[in-house]
């Protein structure tokens, strides 16, 4: 069975004060909230999921947020990067529009030949918005506060800071299916094989052997999840890795998709997700997000996990 990636489901990462970020990422970013969950393996917590207007695969965002969780340091053996594409030509309207909010954003020199706006989320988590020609099949968020022409259309690539290139581009040519596509100083970048130009189908690996290690928690990637089309597909996938030696969990029910998770060999939390069921497997597409979602198996301490969670005032 040769199991290939069809390219990123989403990024996870570790934020503070979970306002600060719905802020950030709605009002901000022009994001949609397209769920609002609890962390299932422990419920006092929120797990927000941003994304397009349904919520597709490859264009979901989530945090993690622990009011006054320490803060993590990005480093050697993360994800330290997360890039969302935007259209062509919308980089001049988003510096417009970043420093009208007061938000520090640098646009330095094209990278393999692309226009890349870079900033800080509330928590230090870094941010990229990327121009890219290719208009994939996403559906941008029309109801929040960037104008539809100039939304966020997914997530472009996730970079990788690695002491090692060796170790984790053999997982990623091997095992993942990427191949490199191309290099600039001590970046390497990997492509799925289809839809090289697609949402969420690049990987970029920083190869920088001095770095110091990466601490995870606040301001930190958590781990990134490939999509898996369905489970079929995550099992065959999970086997794979598991004849190749690679510790991987048991399959995971998300209540939106399931998953598996493993390491690549520089450190990095990987995860396989499945395309479905989707974000209105609970709720109306047209509600998604507005308001608290548990699964069944969390239903019934209800009351006791809204007491515990922080207030969260999201405007539509
Ligand atoms: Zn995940």
């Amino acid at each position: 069975m040769d199991v290939r990636p069809s390219g990123i489901h989403h990024v996870t990462a570790i934020a503070g004060d979970p306002q600060a970020n719905a802020d950030f990422y709605l009002n901000a970013l022009g994001m949609r909230l397209v769920k609002k969950t609890v962390n299932f393996d422990s419920p006092d917590t929120y797990h927000l999921y941003y994304g397009d207007r349904a919520g597709n695969p490859g264009t979901i965002m989530t945090f993690f947020p622990w009011p006054g969780a320490p803060k993590g340091r990005i480093g050697a053996g993360q994800a330290t990067t997360t890039s969302f594409s935007v259209p062509e030509g919308s980089i001049g309207w988003w510096q417009q529009h970043l420093a009208s909010l007061g938000i520090a954003a640098t646009r330095p020199a094209e990278r393999l030949e692309e226009d890349v706006l870079s900033l800080r989320d509330p928590d230090g988590l870094v941010i990229e918005l990327v121009a890219s020609a290719d208009f994939h099949d996403t559906d941008p968020w029309d109801g929040g506060r960037v104008p539809t022409e100039h939304a966020i259309r997914g997530i472009r690539a996730v970079t990788l800071t690695e002491h090692d290139l060796e170790r984790t581009a053999g997982m990623l040519n091997g095992k993942l299916g990427f191949r490199l596509a191309a290099e600039e100083g001590n970046r390497y970048r990997f492509h799925t094989d289809e839809a090289a130009a697609g949402v969420g189908t690049v990987v970029d690996v920083i190869a920088d052997p001095t770095a110091a290690r990466g601490l995870v928690a606040s301001g930190t990637v958590h781990h990134v999840a490939y999509r898996a089309p369905d489970q079929p597909t995550q099992v065959d996938w999970q086997q794979k890795l598991i004849g190749d030696g690679v510790n991987v969990t048991e399959i995971r029910d998300r209540s939106y998709f399931t998953s598996i998770y493993f390491r690549e060999p520089g450190g990095v939390l990987l995860e396989i997700a499945t395309d479905g069921p989707g974000f209105d497997y609970d709720e109306p597409l047209l509600k998604l997000g507005r308001s608290l979602k548990l699964p069944p198996w969390l239903e019934p301490n209800r009351a006791q996990i809204e007491n515990a969670l922080p207030q969260l005032k999201v405007e539509e």
